[in-house]
């Protein structure tokens, strides 16, 4: 028999806390820096020499002695062209210097560059200095960017373009990363029409397995859809069964109370350990997670927004966690709510919204036109997901609270480059 429902369930914070207590980082392997994107380091790197290996010029000028500008206007004698990639084979000597381009070392001598554009060239390679210019001027100096031994990188950080870039200057070809989990992805009922399947006006479209896949794919794993599984157990059960060969199996639709909910029972046939089932949250309330062997089962419910609300909450940090990622949850901003929304006190609700800027730069989040859990659409049009913490019973407009950005709230129709908020 199942439990009564008025039992309650886990908060999401426990829930979360119920999840990562099972899972950890999966194996290491190397691949190569072409192909390191978006994992997380396995191992700790350090810089294998010093950089810049030696004084180079940050500008196109001259390198001169300091001394000799101290008084201005003085005319020096260019002696040399030095370039980028030139080892200098003297050094300066008073009244002497040398036309230096970005990136090339200082010669012997020199203590520091003046910019083209402070000099002015006159006939027979010499140029005037009109202006003093310090020591140590316009000098990126051996080592000030890193220092050889230096530890760069740590276990756990993402790689990302900036990382590989890093990941180049220290000459790693390959590196050790964590293994990506293997996700499989089912869905469950009668009512469902696969994507490839005859159109039939009567059924209900399959979009779980298509939007839980491209979750999945938008952290750059790319799962395997084992298709749609009928309300029958002995079906259920051969489906789950290929499931459960994957690190992560994620199941959606058939996880309530109806009498055509097989889920549960199936998987606790199957002997998965079911370590919770419904979570005070709204939407997503029927979720259920187990393990078997090295297996993490996620029941997620039905409705196509619940599915993926209770992905953004329980299934992202979990394979997160199994990719060896240290930070695991999305970044929250602080919002405004444009206007108010219900809630059910006990639950946290999580509130599609869009967020825009008002003319203090504050985010004001704007809940989408349905908050229904079968309206794939607002799924669509939300950039954030509003929290609306279990103690509250719904927010008034104007009310502050956390907002968690999806994969949509990256970007914006313009740049802000010049009429950016910047206190002065
Ligand atoms: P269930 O959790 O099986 O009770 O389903 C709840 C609601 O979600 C029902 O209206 C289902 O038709 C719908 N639903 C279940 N699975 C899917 C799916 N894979 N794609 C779209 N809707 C679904
Ligand atoms: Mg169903």
């Amino acid at each position: 028999m199942n439990p009564p429902t008025e039992t309650p369930g886990l908060s999401v914070p426990e829930a979360q806390a119920s999840v990562l207590a099972r899972v950890s980082p999966l194996d290491v392997e190397e691949v190569r820096l072409e192909a390191a994107l978006n994992r997380a380091l396995a191992e700790e790197v350090s810089a294998n020499r010093d950089l810049p290996p030696y004084d180079v010029s940050a500008m196109d000028g001259y390198a001169v002695r300091a001394a000799d500008i101290e008084k201005t206007p003085r005319i020096l004698q260019v002696i040399r062209d030095i370039k980028a990639g030139d080892t200098p084979d003297f050094s300066l000597l008073p009244g002497q210097c040398a036309r230096i381009m970005t990136g090339a070392p200082l010669p012997p001598g020199a203590d520091t560059v003046v910019r083209v554009e402070d000099t002015r060239p006159l006939a027979n390679d010499e140029v005037e200095f009109p202006i003093p210019v310090k020591a140590a001027t316009d000098i990126r100096f051996c080592g000030e960017n890193m220092r050889q031994g230096e530890i760069v990188l740590n276990p756990g950080e993402e790689i990302t373009p900036g990382t590989i870039g890093v990941l180049a200057t220290v000459k790693r070809a390959t590196v050790k990363v964590f293994r990506q989990p293997r996700v499989a992805i089912l869905s469950n009922g009668d009512e469902l029409e696969d994507l490839h399947e005859p159109f039939d006006p009567r059924k209900i479209p399959d979009s779980n397995s298509y939007a839980l896949m491209a979750e999945v794919q938008a952290l750059g794993i790319e799962p395997v859809l084992l298709g749609i599984a009928r309300d029958k157990p002995e079906e259920l059960a051969a489906s789950i069964k290929r499931g459960l060969e994957y690190d992560v199996l994620l199941i959606s639709g058939g996880t309530s109370v109806g009498v055509h909910d097989h889920v549960r029972p199936t998987l606790a046939a199957l002997g998965v350990e079911i370590h919770f089932w419904r979570v005070e949250m709204r939407p997503g309330h029927p979720v259920a997670f187990g393990t078997s062997g090295g297996s993490k089962v996620f029941c997620l419910p039905g409705n196509p927004v619940s599915s993926m609300v209770c992905f953004e909450q329980l299934v992202l940090p979990a394979l997160r966690r199994l990719m060896g990622h240290r930070r695991l949850f999305r970044r929250t901003i602080p919002v405004r709510l444009a206007e108010a929304v219900k809630s059910k006190q006990g639950r946290v609700e999580f509130v599609r919204t869009t967020l825009t800027r008002d003319p203090a730069g504050d985010y004001v989040a704007r809940p989408t036109a349905s908050q229904s859990s079968g309206d794939i659409l607002s799924m669509m049009q939300a950039e954030a997901l509003l929290v609306v913490p279990s103690g509250q019973n719904g927010l008034a407009a104007g009310a502050r609270t956390e907002a968690q950005l999806l994969e949509a709230a990256i970007w914006q129709d313009a740049p802000d480059t010049e009429n950016c908020a910047a206190e002065t």
